[in-house]
């Protein structure tokens, strides 16, 4: 049965005012599972007018923050009541297994919240000591109404990371999901209102329009715009939200470098270098797409690479058994197989697949793919592929890999594998990027922050970090001078 789904607008699910719908597609399969409201200008200015209103005249920023937190720790545990629909919801949408988004994304978002949920209310304010006869107070306050905007491949995680610390801190939020797979969102918008989220506090629209985006990010009732998704888009995001001087963050993409030296443990290192390119079918910011290899293990490492990437179980993502399901639209699957060719014409080795797999699986499937004979110089070694795309690189000491893990625009994330950890640590410190995973892959904690350097953007999520960005600072100075006669400022 088709599913429809409405927007979040003013404390209610409402269609869009045209009435219209837009399809969401399985790419498992192909099939339409859901149609979804497709917001025009109208219905995005009057999202944001709620959530102005909700801001303004609303009690949700005079909160507490234990407060607001009961409401996140209410939307975690209707997350974890209805985990399976969610997971279900998320699968179908993104192809992404259902062994993944049951075990990972359902949990991880209910985590999120109640990370956020219960942090404490003694961090937004604090007296700061000084020489002078002033008390001072220093206190966060909410930045007031948010747009917050997310990419297709982890849309619960996402939305998580985004509204629980911007609502915890008293802001009024709109929120847009990615057209390409927004329905599991669109089940946690009515969770939200179950969980009894004040009118304006929290609104979430779809639409198929690109320009929903700029107009939520262009709107003179916006104060700080919360974007993750592609640093094309990053860019085209900087320059509106640049109209108004509204506050900004930019998560955006990578090409991040994986270096096993050849101390390494080396089965771990391989399942390591596997899940950072083939977990999603690669479709991650933080994609170990660079794999750099010292030469001594060099063909070793890769021979058994390609040989475990090739036993990976393809198939429809709703399967238990599958390890490896679609990407996420026939359109996203051609644009990664151009990747593919441009790494052929350029003189890289495929050694590992670059088809769409044979048999009769219907849906916008690809093979996990390993380039070797890669130049840090080629296009598949610079541009951000987001797809099972691995390109190999030797290197011959840790200056060598240093210099080519660095040499990108890019600064997400690094994965070292040493078993020597003094070393291993005085190269993470030499990395241009946000994380390094030393020994591992892939641990997103919510008590420790995430984000980027260079061209994959600025500002953290997660963490105290990632809460104080949906915040503002205020300092409250009080003249304590006895005798009324003020100290500090008695110039005339
Ligand atoms: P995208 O940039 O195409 O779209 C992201 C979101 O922006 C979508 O909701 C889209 O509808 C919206 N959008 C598009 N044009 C816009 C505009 N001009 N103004 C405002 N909004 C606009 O990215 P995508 O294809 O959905 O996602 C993949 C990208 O996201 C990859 O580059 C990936 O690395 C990145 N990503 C980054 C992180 C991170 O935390 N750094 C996490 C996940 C994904």
């Amino acid at each position: 049965m088709i599913q429809q789904f409405d927007m979040l607008i003013e404390g209610k699910l409402k269609p869009a005012l045209s009435g219209k719908y837009f399809d969401a597609v399985n790419p498992s399969n192909g099939e339409v599972f859901a149609r979804m409201a497709d917001a025009d200008t109208v219905d995005v200015q009057t999202a944001v007018s709620a959530a102005r209103l909700g801001f303004d005249h609303g009690r949700w920023p005079q909160m507490g923050l234990a407060e607001r937190g009961v409401y996140l720790l209410k939307i975690a545990s209707l997350i974890r009541e209805n985990a399976k629909e969610l997971a279900d919801l998320e699968c179908a949408s993104t192809g992404k297994t259902i062994k993944h988004t049951t075990f990972i994304d359902v949990p991880s978002a209910a985590e999120t919240f109640e990370y956020f949920g219960h942090l404490s209310g003694s961090l937004i304010s604090e007296t700061v000591k000084n020489s002078s006869p002033v008390l001072s107070v220093v206190e966060r306050e909410p930045v007031g109404v948010v747009v917050t905007i997310i990419p297709w491949n982890y849309p619960l995680i996402m939305t998580a990371w985004k509204l629980a610390p911007a609502l915890l801190a008293g802001n009024c939020v709109v929120l847009k999901p990615s057209p390409v797979a927004c329905a599991s969102v669109m089940l946690l918008a009515k969770l939200a209102i179950q969980a009894g989220l004040p009118k304006g506090v929290l609104n979430i629209i779809t639409s198929s329009r690109p320009q929903a985006g700029q107009e939520l990010v262009s709107s003179p009732e916006v104060d700080m715009v919360s974007f993750t998704g592609s640093s094309k888009t990053g860019e085209a995001v900087m320059a509106l939200a640049s109209k108004g001087v509204k506050k900004l963050t930019l998560e955006l993409g990578g090409k991040s470098p994986n270096i096993v030296f050849a101390d390494c443990d080396m089965e771990a290192a391989i399942g390591g270098a596997l899940s950072a390119i083939f977990m999603n079918q690669g479709q991650m910011c933080t994609a170990g797409s660079r794999l750099l290899v010292e030469d001594k293990i060099y063909q070793v490492f890769i021979d058994k690479l390609a040989a475990r990437a090739k036993d990976l179980k393809i198939g429809p993502a709703d399967s238990f058994e599958t390890e490896f399901g679609p990407l996420v639209s026939v359109e996203h699957r051609d644009h990664v197989l151009k990747f593919i060719e441009k790494g052929r014409q350029e003189g890289a080795k495929l050694v590992l697949g670059g088809r769409i797999p044979e048999g009769n699986l219907k849906g916008a499937y690809l093979e996990p793919t390993i380039f070797t004979n890669v130049r840090n110089t080629m296009h598949i070694a610079q541009e951000e592929i987001f797809g099972p795309v691995l390109c190999v690189l030797p290197f011959t000491s840790a200056d060598e890999a240093v210099h080519i893990a660095n040499d990108t625009k890019y600064g997400l994330a690094a994965m070292v594998w040493s078993q020597d950890l003094e070393k291993a640590n005085k190269v993470a410190r030499r990395l241009r990027c946000g994380t390094v995973w030393i020994n591992t892959y892939g641990a997103f904690l919510n008590e420790v922050p995430f984000g980027g350097y260079k061209q994959s953007g600025f500002g953290r999520e997660l963490g105290l970090s990632g809460f104080w960005e949906y915040t503002q600072i205020k300092h409250i100075a009080t003249d304590q001078t006895p005798g009324g006669k003020p100290l500090v400022c008695s110039w005339f």
